[in-house]
């Protein structure tokens, strides 16, 4: 079993504890509805293990990373989701929603309010890329 809290509500809704509409599940990941989805699809890619947020990721950590990278193709396909319209990302924090680490996966942008479209703007210091993680996960690994 994945290191996990017990009061954090990611980690209670990965264990069955807290209701959450799983649409994905496999050995390491969960992949849930988001409870205020922002367009017609708004998915979490929640890594079973509870991981603060993305800033704390570990070099260690870097295999599963890939994972929860990898399964937006498997969300994107099993929902229909065009990639072309699709945009993930992270929180960066200290403007993190929940400490739990979780991928965005939003679709289709057009779809989205000015607000929200700031709100997970990836070119913001608030919500970052999975490139932007990933780069720093390897520089830390140097
Ligand atoms: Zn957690
Ligand atoms: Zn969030």
């Amino acid at each position: 079993m994945a290191q996990q809290l017990t009061n954090c509500v990611f980690c209670k809704i990965i264990r069955d504890e807290e209701p959450g509409e799983k649409i994905y599940e496999d050995e390491d990941l969960t992949c849930i509805k988001d409870i205020n989805p922002v367009s017609t699809h708004h998915y979490l890619i929640l890594p079973k293990k509870h991981i603060r947020n993305a800033k704390t990721l570990q070099p260690e950590d870097s295999e599963l990373y890939d994972k929860i990278v990898a399964a937006v193709d498997i969300i994107s396909e099993k929902m229909n989701l065009d990639p072309g319209s699709t945009r993930t990302g992270f929180h960066w924090p200290p403007f993190n929603t929940v400490d739990h680490l979780h991928l965005h996966v939003i679709s289709p942008i057009e779809k989205m309010n000015a607000v929200r479209k700031m709100m997970f703007n990836p070119n913001m210091f608030w919500f970052v890329s999975t490139d932007y993680v990933k780069s720093r996960l390897e520089n830390c690994k140097l």
